[in-house]
């Protein structure tokens, strides 16, 4: 039932009456007062109840809203999404300029609008990648080195099916997009291994014993590839 507070205040009203000595008063999430009155108080006393309240009623129905507003905007926030292992919480903003920023758990991605933010990532996503790669691969160049091997060019892709390849007859290594969302130690088992195919192109003991003298627990790594 709705009751006025005053002139204008209304709020509803929900009344349960009950076993008990004295009458509760409470304002539920979505701004009802909810009263818990014994079985024998009249109705009017316990609207007289209701109107000495109304101060503590507005406070409480703001305070309510609040509520309901930040649980809003938390559930308006988007998919999870994972970035070199970890957990983060895909936010749309709107804006002009495109953005990407990292807050604790959030991934602030900035677009005119929400059609775009896919792409935003995927241009971050491209240069994370790019400088991760740069720093990995000194080691693997001075390998190169040691069989008079051309340090190979590394392209990134988004590719279906496969984490990496070679090409060693060009000195291509093409690495995929996608890799951005698994942990560091994964993406270097990848590129390790594209590396290792300009030495040897099988998929050999040879093969994997030239992987493990860079990267002696590589197992762990192409196991939860594997799983992925
Ligand atoms: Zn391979």
């Amino acid at each position: 039932m709705k009751l006025m507070l005053d002139e204008n205040t209304e709020v509803e009203l929900q009344i349960e009456a009950h076993k008990v000595k004295n009458l509760t008063i409470r304002v539920l999430l979505d701004g009802t007062v909810k009263i818990t009155a014994p079985i024998s108080m009249p109705q009017e006393r316990i609207f007289e109840f209701v109107q000495s309240k109304k101060n503590w009623i507005v406070k409480q129905q703001q305070l309510q809203k609040n509520r309901r507003e930040h649980a809003a905007l938390k559930n308006a926030k988007g998919p999870r999404i994972q970035l070199l292992g970890k957990t983060y919480h895909a936010v749309f903003k709107p804006g002009a300029k495109e953005g990407f920023e990292l807050n604790q758990d959030d991934m602030i991605l900035t677009a005119k609008d929400e059609t775009r933010i896919q792409l935003v990532f995927e241009k971050q996503a491209k240069l994370m990648l790019e400088e991760l790669l740069n720093q990995k691969r000194g080691k693997l160049d001075l390998i190169m080195d040691d069989y008079r091997l051309n340090h190979p060019e590394i392209a990134i892709k988004k590719m279906k099916g496969k984490w990496g390849s070679c090409t060693p007859a060009q000195a291509k290594i093409v690495m995929n997009l996608m890799l951005i969302h698994l942990p560091v130690k994964c993406i270097e088992y990848v590129l390790i291994h594209e590396y290792m195919h300009m030495i040897c192109p099988n998929h050999s003991k040879r093969f994997y014993e030239l992987i493990e003298n860079v990267m002696p627990d590589y197992r762990r790594y192409m196991k939860m590839l594997k799983e992925e």
